[in-house]
């Protein structure tokens, strides 16, 4: 089922509608990483997420995988799947193959991103340039068949000064046929509810997905932060430097934060769905959950779905 009529149909259910959450999983380097993760999912299946997704590689490497998983989420395990697909360095025909696979698996739901360029700061050689070009192709070929889509940067993107430049990309990429956005992960919750507002006002009305990460030890926090070029509020420094040293400390302080933001997330009424980075865990993410009430709710309310019953046994 495409993510925005899942999303509809969750909301739809009592008011103020239920918030809804969703995972992100990467693909592993290792076969017994794989199985692991598998083991995984199969677990927090049981949370019940509205959705999953298994992010692509740029330039396709390990793509194999990346459809493999998307395979097993969706037609094993029974979960609802988005396949991350990048086109940069990438031919149309492995495009072509990615998109046959998903079709394939059952799979309605693409997130179509452009992907980060080279390292070595060669040009792309793939077909299209920027992740809009990946939507129109696959809008061209498909039709309506898959949800599509689409990343945003709410406190900028590395390759781009001007925000006014990033709303307008993000417009053109909602124009060319998207139907849902996820958010780089951020901290900063006023500046994000900030950027909400300017989204809406230049016209974009599709569902904002907030990336979410969770705190599970300091080094990780500070080094995610920096690699995403994102702002951490001095309060969460205030809360989290002093403990640094003692892991679990700074997860159940860290989840308190989080649990936080999300809440004046809901609170803001731009977002009723929370899409977790697991880092491919899922302690940090069941703590949040469970802070924010959102396990039990979930478990009882109308959007439990009821066990497949063609979900098949990995075991
Ligand atoms: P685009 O929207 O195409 O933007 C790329 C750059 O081009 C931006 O700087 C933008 O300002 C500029 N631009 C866009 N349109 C125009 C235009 N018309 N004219 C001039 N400039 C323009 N990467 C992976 O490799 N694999 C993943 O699985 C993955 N998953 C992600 C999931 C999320 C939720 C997010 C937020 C990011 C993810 N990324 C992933 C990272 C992403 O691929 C990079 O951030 C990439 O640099 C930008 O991708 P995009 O789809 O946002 O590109």
């Amino acid at each position: 089922m495409k993510i925005a009529e899942k999303l509809k149909l969750a909301h739809a259910c009592a008011n103020p509608p239920p918030a809804t959450f969703s995972f992100e999983f990467f693909v592993p380097k290792t076969s017994q990483g794989v199985q692991n993760l598998y083991d995984r999912m199969d677990r927090m299946y049981d949370l019940n997420p509205i959705f999953v997704d298994i992010t692509w590689n740029a330039g396709g490497r390990s793509s194999t995988l990346t459809n493999e998983m998307v395979y097993t989420a969706q037609s094993t395990l029974g979960l609802e799947t988005c396949m991350h697909l990048t086109c940069t360095n990438m031919p149309v025909s492995l495009i072509d193959e990615a998109l046959e696979k998903a079709y394939a698996s059952g799979c309605q739901n693409i997130l179509a991103l452009r992907g980060d360029p080279p390292l070595d700061g060669s040009e792309s050689t793939g077909d299209f340039k920027y992740a809009k070009d990946l939507i129109s192709y696959i809008r061209k070929k498909y039709g309506d068949h898959f949800n599509i889509g689409i990343a945003a940067y709410p406190e900028g993107h590395p390759e781009e000064e001007s925000d006014d430049n990033l709303l307008q990309y993000l417009k053109e990429k909602t124009d060319v046929g998207a139907d849902f956005i996820i958010t780089q992960m951020f901290y900063d919750v006023d500046n994000f509810i900030d950027w909400c507002a300017q989204v809406r006002k230049i016209g974009v009305n599709i569902p904002i997905i907030p990336g979410i990460m969770p705190i599970s030890t300091y080094a990780a926090f500070i080094r995610r932060a920096k690699w995403s070029e994102i702002a951490i509020p001095q309060h969460f420094l205030d809360a989290l430097d002093p403990i640094k040293e003692d892991d679990y400390a700074v997860r159940e302080i860290g989840t308190q934060l989080v649990a936080d933001l999300c809440q004046k997330l809901i609170d803001s009424g731009y977002v009723n769905h929370l899409h977790f980075y697991t880092m491919n865990l899922e302690k940090s993410t069941l703590m949040l959950l469970e802070k924010l009430n959102l396990v039990d709710c979930v478990k009882d309310s109308a959007l439990v779905s009821e066990d497949l019953p063609w979900r098949k046994s990995l075991h």
